[in-house]
């Protein structure tokens, strides 16, 4: 009997995402990092702290932002998401006032950068299961919470998404642990989570650019925003093979790869004959 294994894009089997909380002006430096080694991430924005949108004689709140005239161009190649409209804790408020924190943002940020804005994370680490429950409906297809597993398993509940590490908490070692891995007949993913706001405040931005040089650049790594993550596996798993294996239906609009007996081989959208 055949084995059939999914696997990540080109039968890669680590993925590597981050992301990054509050759009701060420290974002710039980081991004840069970013794109130097062929990093991902994630950018979670609270488009009602933009200094465009503040009230009239204020220059910042929480600290100095990202304008929005600049979140497009900063971020291309990155995925801009929500972090809620004004950053309140939302396990506080009245659900109708949550519910407005996410789609205003969606609404601002999507004008900006011109896709639908589909991932959260939530302000101050703050949700409950009635905001869980509601976010599937305002189109929101994932959210981050605060604190760390340390492990590099994929996520069981993708409104409660944990991530492997701070970057404060042994970045490196943990770097070292994930490129070291090499069964391959498991599926991981590093995910490390911040604000670049730290970076300036620690003084330390030479860590992520060790990171990078440790991590970047890698054939068996699938470097992914929180998004193109998430849409990969639900993807993967809407894949419908017939009994004899010979054909599999691929009923999305992403090319999803998968091992079958020590061969990868890719499943376009549509219909597929098998080798
Ligand atoms: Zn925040």
């Amino acid at each position: 009997m055949q084995q059939f294994c999914i696997t990540y894009p080109e039968g890669k089997f680590k993925a590597l995402t981050l992301s990054y909380d509050d759009g701060r002006t420290e974002d710039r430096r980081l991004v840069e990092i970013f794109n130097r080694y062929g990093l991902k991430g994630t950018f979670h924005l609270n488009s009602g702290l933009f200094p465009e949108n503040l009230p009239e004689g204020q220059k910042e709140i929480y600290g100095a932002r990202i304008p929005a005239s600049e979140v497009k161009q900063l971020y291309a190649g990155h995925e801009v998401a929500s972090h809620t409209y004004t950053h309140p804790t939302i396990a506080r408020c009245p659900i109708d006032k949550v519910i407005p924190e996410v789609l205003e943002d969606r609404r601002f940020l999507e004008n900006l950068v011109g896709y639908p804005v589909q991932g959260l994370s939530y302000p101050n680490g703050s949700y409950t299961e009635e905001i869980k429950e509601i976010l599937p409906k305002l189109e929101i297809e994932y959210s981050r919470v605060v604190g760390s597993s340390h492990n590099f398993s994929l996520p069981k509940d993708w409104y409660q998404w944990q991530a492997t590490c701070h970057h404060n908490q042994r970045l490196l070692e943990h770097g070292q642990e994930f490129v070291d891995l090499h069964k391959s007949q498991y599926l991981y993913l590093m995910y490390v989570w911040g604000h670049s706001f730290e970076f300036g405040r620690d003084d330390n931005f030479e860590l992520m650019e060790k990171f990078g040089q440790l991590v970047g650049g890698r054939k068996d790594t699938w470097y992914c925003t929180n998004l193109e993550f998430k849409r990969y596996m639900d993807a993967s798993a809407r894949l419908v093979f017939t009994v004899d294996g010979q054909q599999v239906y691929n009923p999305t609009n992403l090319d999803i790869w998968i091992n079958i007996d020590g061969t990868v081989q890719k499943i376009a959208p549509g219909q597929n004959k098998l080798d």
